[in-house]
């Protein structure tokens, strides 16, 4: 029984193993479709980065409750994982609580953290259902979170509810069996789970072998199982944070990239010196009309939004009911990059499907809303920067389609032959100074 068991678990982890494995290589691909970027600025300023923002959650810290709700839920993924190196040995080798041993009383400590953590998780999961869904907080209800992302936040939220509860079961039914059974290493007294212990107490043994295995099962295949959703899931954020706040913008706020090839086009009308690019670039096309125009940083920080709505709730456009969400924006990004990455992945026709980023998922109508004030950047709690996605289409539709509004258009050419927003004559620009 314990060698079919061991085989069970060996065949289970393979396959998650493949899927997870598929997937990772399939996003890989789906970020690769975007231009390349080189990093340049100080590599230490973007470790203090990662450091702060995505591993210490600095920003989050902004809203203390939901922060450190948050926070259990971040550190309860991190540490109580550490526990299902122990559940793969125990699977793989047919032991039980393999760790237990050598650990000693340490063994005890390390269980109740664990346990403690889990009751965290489990207590911050329900306070964000019902944030979500009783209090109804504004940003998880807009336009965008209809269907499948509103279904996604709350299937995590009780998926991990669940998780939590067979490792308390687990806990408890080992617990009694400790006392009915060598077999069991001793784990000492565990504070959470032996409240659970009057629940199972009068179970026979081989009842009590049931659930515990049975919640043993439940959890490990639930945890392979929860790695293969979250990377179809906006809960992928848990590992993109990372390299994404480590790739994120060093600039300043405010700060425009400017295209090498028209910075010397203007430079060179102006009469002033260019820089030669120090290796030859085909102009190509200005700005974004697709995903392939934008860069891989773009397209990885759209993986990993995590939808949370904080740009969009402090946008100026959306606040004043303009159709512009910059969640919306990474939403749209990430759903081309998945249809596209799966057309090439079927035999399909990729990225020449008839359908754009522009037009097809973000309208023009919601990018000319977008007031540039970088609100949404500040918001972010991963660094992701969504104007920059919109500056890029908004620029293929200016640059390449002449297709902003008219004012625009008129204020656009006045610039270029006047070197002013206002239509006057370049000889008369000093005429104020005159008197
Ligand atoms: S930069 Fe644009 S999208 Fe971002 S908050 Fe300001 S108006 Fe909204
Ligand atoms: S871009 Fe940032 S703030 Fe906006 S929804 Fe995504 S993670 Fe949240």
């Amino acid at each position: 029984m314990a060698v079919l068991q061991q085989i069970v678990f060996l065949i289970v982890l393979a396959i998650a193993g493949y899927v997870i494995r598929k997937r990772v290589l399939s996003i890989r691909n789906n970020i690769q479709l975007g231009k390349k970027q080189v990093l340049t600025g100080d590599a230490s300023k973007r470790l203090q980065n990662l450091l702060l923002t995505a591993f210490g959650q600095k920003k989050m810290f902004k809203k203390i409750i939901p922060a450190t709700l948050h926070f259990f839920i971040y550190v309860g993924f991190l540490v109580i994982n550490l526990e299902v190196l122990e559940f793969i040995i125990d699977g793989l080798a047919g032991t039980h609580r393999i760790f237990a041993p050598y650990l000693g009383g340490f063994y005890n400590v390390l269980m109740n953290v664990f346990e403690f953590l889990a009751v965290a998780v489990l207590l911050a999961c329900v306070v964000f259902l019902i944030r979500r869904n009783i209090i109804k907080v504004k940003r998880f209800w807009s336009v965008e979170m209809k269907g499948w992302p509103q279904l996604d936040g709350n299937l995590i939220l009780v998926i991990e509810s669940i998780l939590m509860i067979a490792i308390l079961t687990m806990n408890a039914s080992d617990q009694i069996l400790q006392t009915r059974s060598d077999h069991y290493a001793a784990t000492g007294s565990l504070f959470f789970s032996s409240t659970l212990i009057p629940l199972f107490e009068s179970l026979n043994t081989s009842s009590l072998i049931f659930i515990e295995r049975f919640a043993w099962w439940f959890h490990i295949v639930g945890i392979l199982g929860f790695t293969v959703y979250v990377t179809y899931s906006k809960h992928l954020h848990i590992f993109m944070a990372f390299p994404n706040t480590y790739n994120a913008k060093l600039e300043v706020k405010g700060h425009i990239n400017t295209m090498p090839v028209v910075t010397n086009e203007v430079k060179s009308m102006l009469g002033l010196a260019t820089e030669p690019p120090a290796t030859p670039v085909e102009p190509g096309r200005f700005g974004a009309k697709d995903i392939n125009d934008l860069s891989r940083i773009n397209l990885m920080a759209a993986y990993a939004c995590t939808e949370c709505g904080r740009c969009t709730s402090q946008c100026p456009a959306n606040l004043t009911g303009k159709k512009l969400s910059p969640r919306k924006i990474m939403m749209d990004t990430r759903d081309r990059m998945e249809e596209v990455g799966k057309s090439i992945q079927t035999g399909g026709p990729g990225l020449n499907d008839g359908k754009t980023l522009l037009n097809d998922y973000i309208t023009k109508e919601e990018i000319n809303a977008c007031t540039s004030c970088n609100a949404c950047v500040e918001a972010c709690p991963i660094l992701i920067n969504p104007l920059e996605i919109i500056l890029e289409l908004r620029r293929y539709v200016a640059m390449e389609e002449s297709g902003s509004p008219a004012q625009w258009n008129s204020m656009f050419q006045n610039i270029e032959t006047s070197f002013a927003p206002w239509k006057f004559s370049a000889a008369d620009r000093f005429n104020w100074s005159k008197e």
